[in-house]
């Protein structure tokens, strides 16, 4: 690795043109794209929680392994009741599916097509994650049919908290773990935020409620009253930054070891 790599930028944004396509030309160049939303978070995280925690997670695994993180998507598909309290709460702002698969579509092909080998996207919203795996198969299709020679590219799709071990849960959760679809503005997103970003988090405003019930069915329009009026579908109580920064440790080592061996790369 020669000495001005270190000193480079891991965010795309903030690299020149021409070291970028340097780095491209060495061939086994692995871009992270984080995924996330603008979403209401209660009344104690900021509505940009997702694309943030993502981002932050993708920062410092790519960093252990030679990649580079791409601007993230940040507004994500529709946030569901059962999931993210409402597509209808103020401070929500989505994407339709088409909308979403096409925007990822664009650029997962835009990088593939520069010769980037490895495409990584890293979900941090839970809607999210069917509609970004379309996009990474039609963009793989779309490379296909342009032709052209060299390695076929590999894209990787995950959601983050699918890489939080059953230790790290057990500290986390000592009362039981509510599921990740309800993890809405709870103790797993509270925690990473007060470990990554306390001056966005407002734990005064914070408010105590039982983890949202809801059906096992989705109903169209959206019952409202069923979202707890905080937003949030399990409350933050018992966050703190020394979760979080468990969390954010055994996370990030392990998806960066798991990158490191499926993608044969630093
Ligand atoms: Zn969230
Ligand atoms: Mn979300």
């Amino acid at each position: 690795m020669p000495e001005n790599e270190t000193r480079q930028p891991v965010r795309l944004a903030h690299l020149d043109a021409p070291s970028y396509s340097e780095w491209v030309s060495r061939g086994g160049a692995t871009v992270i794209l984080p995924a996330g939303a603008f979403e209401q978070h209660g009344p104690h995280l900021p509505m940009g929680t997702d694309a943030l925690l993502s981002t932050a997670i993708a920062e410092v695994v790519a960093a252990r392994c030679g990649a580079k993180v791409a601007e993230p998507l940040s507004y994500g598909h529709k946030s569901q009741q059962k999931s993210g309290g409402g597509n209808h709460l103020p401070g929500t702002i989505s994407l339709d599916a088409a909308a979403l698969i096409a925007q990822a579509r664009c650029v997962i092909v835009g990088f593939l097509a520069q010769g980037v080998q490895n495409l990584v996207v890293l979900n941090g919203h839970y809607e999210n994650y069917q509609f970004l795996y379309e996009a990474a198969d039609l963009a793989l299709g779309d490379l296909r049919a342009a032709g052209g020679g060299g390695p076929e590219p590999t894209v990787l799709l995950l959601s983050y908290w699918d890489y939080v071990s059953d230790q790290a849960l057990a500290e986390v959760y000592p009362e039981g773990f509510p599921g990740w679809d309800i993890e809405h503005g709870g103790v797993l997103e509270t925690s990473l935020m007060l470990h990554l970003r306390p001056e966005l988090v407002q734990m005064g405003r914070a408010v105590s409620h039982p983890a949202a019930q809801l059906p096992r069915f989705d109903r169209l329009p959206v019952v409202p009253e069923r979202t707890p009026s905080t937003g949030c579908l399990s409350a933050p109580d018992g966050s703190d930054a020394r979760k979080g920064e468990l969390l954010f440790s055994q996370v990030t080592q392990d998806l960066a070891t798991d990158l490191r061996q499926e993608l044969e790369i630093a």
